[in-house]
């Protein structure tokens, strides 16, 4: 094509040149984290190539309200159909790797994964990855009530010979409650802070070594670089994930 030929040399204009993977996100799960996933998956793919790029992304953003009333009803069939149609549309719509942007919603990642051939990168084992890397052995886990009590998030934790705690069933609760009557609504309480920072320092006395923010939305609250234990926030790890990914060079 002439006209392209003589608009100048390669490189000349901003971000020629350029090849970054588009990556599929699955997120409203809730919007308050999506919108957390979405700032850091920008900053980190700028910050990794430089000058004006940012990262090329399809992001499906559910109605929460539904998703939370099969989550309390127990249909993880109808939700486990519900991200493999959103695997599928994603797909269809171009991406080339695919995250599901809730670790709660893991419980049914082995079903959505086996819609596909992409890659998807899942929450729990990155987060254990770096857990293993920087030698924790005992972590606390916090997060909603299906991710503290149930076997599915855990066990990838426990999987790289990490012991892992949740707090009291009175804690839990609160906590669970915190996370659906506020954060996925986008609201932040002082007394909601308060509460974590309760938690956290239980967890210390515990012989925790780390803490795992092992809800997307709870770094709202905490903040991981201000704390009694070390703190490993799973959307900023599962975001960094994604960064890496999308900056990855293909074979
Ligand atoms: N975003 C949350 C998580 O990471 C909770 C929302 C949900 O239940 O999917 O688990």
């Amino acid at each position: 094509n002439q006209v392209l030929k003589q608009s100048g040399p390669a490189g000349s204009r901003p971000g020629a040149g350029v090849q970054v993977r588009k990556l599929g996100l699955i997120g409203g799960m809730s919007w308050a984290s999506t919108v957390l996933y979405y700032e850091a998956i920008n900053k980190g793919v700028s910050r990794g190539k430089g000058g004006l790029v940012s990262a090329p992304l399809l992001i499906e953003s559910h109605d929460f309200g539904p998703i939370a009333e099969l989550q309390s009803a127990g249909d993880w069939d109808a939700l486990a159909e519900t991200m493999a149609a959103s695997v599928k549309r994603l797909e269809t719509a171009g991406a080339e790797g695919l995250i599901i942007a809730s670790n709660t919603m893991h419980k049914v990642y082995d079903r959505a994964a086996g819609e596909t051939q992409l890659p998807m990168i899942h929450i729990g084992d990155i987060t254990a990855e770096k857990l293993a890397r920087d030698g924790v052995k005992r972590a606390g886990l916090i997060g909603t009530r299906f991710t503290m009590s149930e076997p599915f998030y855990r066990e990838r934790i426990e999987a790289h010979g990490i012991e892992v705690a949740v707090p009291d069933a009175a804690m839990a609760r609160e906590i669970d409650r915190i996370i659906f009557e506020e954060l996925t609504r986008g609201n932040v309480s002082r007394v909601s802070q308060r509460t974590l920072k309760t938690c956290l320092t239980m967890m210390a006395q515990a012989r925790m070594q780390a803490v795992i923010l092992g809800c997307t939305e709870l770094v709202m609250l905490v903040d991981p670089g201000a704390n009694v234990l070390p703190v490993y926030d799973t959307t900023a790890l599962h975001s960094q994930a994604a960064v890496d990914w999308i900056l990855a060079e293909d074979d």
